[in-house]
């Protein structure tokens, strides 16, 4: 497992398992958060790894969404820090086994009743930050995806809300709704954070300056994909 420092507070740990695959570690006044939590395999090396930085125990995991790519090791993490999991109230039904992200698919259950938090949030639906990571719903490649985002060091924790090749914004893996990741994906453009994390590529640097080019390409492919589909020439709106 590859460990970097990627800002003053945060910390990417990053495996291989065909794609790269990335948990963050948020250095917080009293300990520290953990930001999804990989493939079964990383458990170890995610528990070594907080224990080696020194920066006090692991207070709470927050997730991004449910794919078993990011909760694989939560059992295993659990089993040894019982800390408080935090997860958008529509990803909660997945990680307690009551439905499956795919139709056919029979539903695993990742989280017990109670062992599951959801985001507090305000009347007009702003979710509350988790210690220093703000989370924004973001759906589309999950029903409940979230990203975060850590104001004082300008990084966004994007999950799956994208992948990344050689620093540019690419479409998220297996996504059944893209008009909505499309859509999601505007969250850049209000943050316009520095740098852009994703679980499965690399750092983007200042992704708000092309994000009006991913959306237009990616929503031109979407059209033409909707058209050979249907077999009209007639473009679908965004
Ligand atoms: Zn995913
Ligand atoms: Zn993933």
């Amino acid at each position: 497992m590859k460990t970097t420092q990627i800002s003053e507070h945060i910390w990417s740990l990053r495996t291989w398992m065909i794609i790269p695959i990335t948990v963050w570690v948020v250095v917080e006044e009293d300990g520290v958060t953990l930001v999804d939590t990989g493939m079964s395999t990383m458990a170890k090396g995610i528990l070594k790894f907080i224990n080696r930085l020194n920066a006090g125990p692991l207070k709470q995991i927050v997730l991004t969404h449910g794919h078993p790519d990011h909760v694989g090791a939560l059992k295993s993490i659990l089993h040894h820090h019982p800390v408080t999991v935090f997860a958008h109230n529509k990803e909660i039904p997945y990680l307690l086994g009551e439905c499956s992200y795919r139709e056919g698919k029979k539903p695993v259950a990742t989280l017990i009743h109670g062992g599951v938090k959801t985001f507090a949030h305000d009347n007009d639906g702003e979710l509350h930050a988790i210690g220093s990571l703000k989370p924004y719903f973001t759906p589309g490649h999950s029903p409940g995806h979230v990203i975060f985002y850590h104001e004082q060091d300008k990084v966004m924790l994007a999950g799956d809300l994208f992948s990344s090749k050689h620093g540019k914004l690419r479409k998220p893996l297996f996504t059944p709704n893209m008009k909505e990741v499309l859509n999601s994906s505007l969250v850049v453009g209000k943050l316009r954070p520095k740098q852009l994390e994703v679980c499965h590529g690399h750092s983007v640097f200042n992704p708000a300056d092309q994000l009006s080019d991913y959306i237009s390409e990616e929503s031109k492919k979407l059209r033409t994909a909707v058209v050979s589909a249907d077999g009209s020439d007639k473009p679908s709106s965004l």
